[in-house]
């Protein structure tokens, strides 16, 4: 069994005045477990859904079901291998429960032989396996949304598919319903080996129940690969337009999404070089950063959690190889940084000999008149891992005049009233 959904530069319009909704999409679907598409409403995400079921069809491009071309697929032969779940579930005219199921046994029932004890067999044992056997005889327009929903399945079910393709199947329930329902149908591509497809608008279900995802973007496939892949800050930014943080579970790899709710922040124009490393900076530039200053860094080991942080919030940034001492352009990057600040921070980072030289540059003619403030002098002597050789820079630092030993307290204070004079 192969299940393979190919589109090959498939684009789609609903009418030539109003452009392109899809447009030139190549996808080679995985042919087994639980692909999710995710992306803003309006992005095609149902039209995709709708050309895949031969509901829409489109005259640039192709999409293969098993090296077929779809539209040469008889649809009595194509329900036998794909179900839709479409995302209105509510039926025109009503029926009951019993019989919506039973319509999933169309693609093989004939009119001449009609519907025989199996058709009614496969119907009751979905109806079972998705708990709604005990409602069969009640009438489907008066079920509860999560109810419906799974009446659906079972039709969907009863088809007897290969592929199983959804549309929000989930987004008029509450959260108990949809875990039930995702539950479900993650249950059923394990069981019965289905194919599922869905369109899904909550990313951390998503991810939470996706192997792999495709994310569009108008029209366009932005990103797709396993949730870690796919669902990444960048991505996430670069589709929906809001800065999230990923929290990736060390035990099953998921991501988690978490939306910044930070508040709208107040820009001033005072700008503070910020010389730390080894999370020594971290709060201290989050802080200033969400608090409106121009913030910058240096010279910062690569993969350092503050370098990290500053990476994250896109600050301008002195950085350097790990486990080496500073390189001459390092030094001059952060040097030009410090010079273009109003307040130079010397974090309580530990000097070794590595990093010596941030402190020897503090020491440069062009940095006389800064404002320079030291944090954690009282662990100074701790800190020094040079044998000394940093005390001679730290005691100059210390005795220039424009030089302030102070806590954080009091250096945030300082800052906040400059800011504030300068928004
Ligand atoms: P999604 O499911 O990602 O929210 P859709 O596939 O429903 O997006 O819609 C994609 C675009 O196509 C939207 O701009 C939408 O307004 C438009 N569209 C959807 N259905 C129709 C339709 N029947 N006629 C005209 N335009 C449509
Ligand atoms: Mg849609």
């Amino acid at each position: 069994m192969i299940n393979q959904i190919t589109l090959k530069e498939l684009s789609f319009g609903y009418d030539d005045s109003l452009g392109l909704v899809l447009k030139n999409i190549s996808l080679d679907f995985p042919k087994s477990g639980f692909t999710s598409i995710v992306g803003p409403n309006g992005s095609g995400k149902s039209t995709l859904l709708k050309l895949i079921s031969g509901v829409l069809k489109s005259r640039q491009g192709s999409i293969q079901i098993n090296g077929i071309d779809n539209m040469a697929i008889h649809k009595k032969e194509a329900a036998k291998i794909m179900s839709v779940v479409p995302q209105n579930t509510a039926l025109e005219f009503d029926y009951k429960v019993m019989d919506v199921v039973l319509m999933g046994r169309y693609p093989y029932i004939s009119r001449l032989r009609g519907e025989t004890p199996k058709d009614r067999e496969i119907a009751i044992e979905n109806m079972k396996y998705t708990n709604t056997y005990h409602f069969r005889e009640r009438s489907f327009n008066q079920l509860s949304g999560g109810e419906r929903q799974r009446v659906i399945l079972a039709q969907a079910l009863t088809q007897q598919p290969k592929i199983l393709l959804l549309d929000e199947p989930i987004s008029h329930l509450d959260l108990q319903h949809q875990i039930e329902i995702m539950s479900l149908i993650k249950k059923l591509s394990i069981d019965q080996q289905l194919t599922v497809i869905a369109v899904l608008h909550d990313l951390n279900i998503a991810a939470a129940y996706s192997d792999y995802i495709v994310m569009m973007k108008d029209g366009e496939i932005n990103s797709q690969g396993t949730p870690v892949e796919a669902l990444n800050v960048q991505n996430i930014k670069n589709v929906f337009n809001i800065d999230v943080e990923v929290e990736v579970s060390v035990y099953t790899n998921k991501p988690y999404i978490y939306a910044i709710t930070r508040n709208e922040i107040k820009k001033n124009h005072v700008k503070v070089h910020v010389i730390c490393g080894g999370g020594s900076g971290s709060e201290i530039i989050s802080n200033l950063y969400n608090t409106g200053f121009q913030v910058s860094a240096g010279v910062l080991s690569i993969g350092d959690l503050d370098w990290k942080i500053s990476k994250d919030l896109d600050l301008k940034l002195a950085e350097d190889i790990p486990f080496t001492r500073i390189s001459e352009d390092a030094y001059e990057a952060n040097k030009r940084l410090a010079e273009a600040a109003d307040f130079i921070v010397l974090t309580d980072l530990y000097i070794g000999k590595a990093n010596l030289c941030n402190l020897r540059m503090l020491l440069e003619n062009e940095l006389e008149n800064k404002t320079i403030f030291i944090l954690g002098d009282e662990t100074f002597e701790q800190r020094d891992i040079t044998e000394g050789a940093a005390t001679g820079f730290y005691n100059r630092i210390k005795s220039k005049k424009n030089t302030r030993i102070v806590s954080r307290d009091e250096m945030y204070s300082i800052l906040n009233k400059a800011g504030a004079s300068n928004e």
